[in-house]
């Protein structure tokens, strides 16, 4: 069977959602495929987020967890840093996500689910459409545009030869559980061997009865296996863990994200990239929701104005143009800083988490936002009381 559509989306998380819903939105006719059963039914993502973001982007504050505390733990330091109002927040991701799929069905996406992408269909160099194993058998689609919001594993573009693997990256697993009690507006960051060789743990609240407890590992770097590291974290019942009584699992989560900087190239005639396929995320704290739901649209805006263009490259590259001007240098330097980190010994990160006892909550969310804007850098490597600190706002405004 082969069908014909302007453009086909591979992958619903909030990439391939966000840019389905644009396009439709534009009147172009849209096709989103999603290889599992439901949108969000395997979750790969612990959902932390910015609200000042959300609302931005339209995202209702019923679908997530405010949160106003930021406390780190490392082997023998605990510091909390104390905001008065909630400016960050844990998603309720499979709500969220199901909320992106209404919006964009409501502007006339199809999405067909359980629909898994196996190969792409090109004329010469030029990609147009693909093939999917759907439940409704074997499907060709024939398109002038691909967008490859399939994540960290960029199977459009990889089969269609447009990119590589990834070859630094994080892998994670998590909880999400219930327990007895937990502040649910303090979210918790854990450092040092104990708790991952190369990253690092997280107590992230939902409400004040669930929580989701994790551990992130860093590739190459470590080859350890980030669901044994978590079980031996809840085991131990280590710090903060000691103080949430009962903790019972009642959901598996468990992915990968790129961390190696953004793509060379995002866009090809036919194809475009975006989300963690296009490596659209921040490795500070390997956040990248944010940047798939605004991509996406924009992906889909540009992607719908380029039909009458025949989806040539040229047409794509304003796409490119735009979210490299927002992104790529504040990736950059979070990968910097990261790779400090990553060399960190344990009395090393003791030291380094007391730079942020002096910080303002709002310096920190900006730093840890990988929010770093030359001014704001400047004057925190001029004026701020550490000396560790003056030394890491410089190293980057060197980098
Ligand atoms: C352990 C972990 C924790 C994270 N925590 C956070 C966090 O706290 N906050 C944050 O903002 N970000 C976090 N991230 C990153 C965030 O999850 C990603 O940046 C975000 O999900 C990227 O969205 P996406 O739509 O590009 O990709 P994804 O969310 O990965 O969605 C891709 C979709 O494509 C589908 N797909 C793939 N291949 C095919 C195919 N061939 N055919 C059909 N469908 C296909 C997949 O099933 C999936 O649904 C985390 C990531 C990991 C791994």
């Amino acid at each position: 069977m082969e069908e014909k559509y302007d453009i086909v989306v591979v992958g619903g998380g909030p990439a391939g959602l966000s840019a389905a819903y644009s396009t439709a939105k534009a009147g172009a006719k849209v096709i989103l495929f999603e290889k599992d059963e439901a949108i969000a039914h395997s979750v790969r993502t612990s959902g932390v987020t910015w609200i000042s973001e959300m609302e931005r982007l339209g995202i209702p504050g019923k679908y997530y967890n405010p949160v106003q505390n930021y406390r780190f733990v490392s082997p023998s330091n605990d510091i909390l840093i104390s905001g008065s109002t909630a400016k960050s927040c844990v998603l309720d991701v499979r709500a969220t996500y199901q909320h992106l799929a209404f919006l964009a069905a409501e502007a006339g996406a199809h999405i067909m689910i359980k629909s898994n992408v196996i190969n792409v269909i090109k004329d010469g160099d030029i990609v147009a459409g693909v093939k999917a194993s759907t439940p409704k058998g074997d499907l060709a689609v024939r398109s002038t545009l691909v967008i490859d919001a399939s994540g960290f594993s960029s199977s459009v573009a990889r089969k269609a030869g447009a990119a590589g693997e990834w070859k630094r990256y994080g892998v994670g697993a998590e909880y999400e559980c219930y327990c007895d009690d937990i502040d649910s507006a303090t979210w918790t960051l854990m450092v040092g061997q104990q708790y991952s060789e190369a990253g690092y743990a997280w107590v992230f609240p939902l409400s004040k009865n669930r929580v989701r407890i994790g551990v992130g590992i860093g590739r190459p770097e470590s080859s350890a296996e980030p669901l044994e590291k978590l079980h031996d974290i809840m085991e131990k019942r280590l710090k903060p863990l000691d103080a949430m009584g009962k903790i019972q699992p009642i959901e598996l989560h468990y992915g990968f994200i790129p961390n190696e900087g953004v793509r060379q190239n995002s866009v090809a005639d036919g194809l475009v990239m975006v989300g963690d396929s296009a490596g659209q995320s921040n490795p500070l704290v390997l956040e990248g929701i944010r940047y798939a739901i605004e991509f996406g649209r924009l992906a889909g805006e540009v992607g719908a104005r380029s039909i009458s263009q025949n989806a040539s490259r040229e047409s794509l590259l304003e796409y490119e143009k735009i979210w490299k001007a927002k992104v790529e240098s504040k990736i950059q330097f979070a990968l910097k800083v990261q790779t400090r980190w990553l060399g960190l010994a344990d009395e090393e990160w003791d030291k380094e988490i007391e730079i942020l006892r002096d910080m303002t909550v709002d310096e920190f969310l900006d730093f840890i936002k990988a929010d770093f804007t030359a001014g704001k850098m400047m004057k925190l490597a001029l004026h701020h009381p550490k000396l560790a600190a003056r030394q890491l706002f410089n190293m980057i405004l060197k980098s």
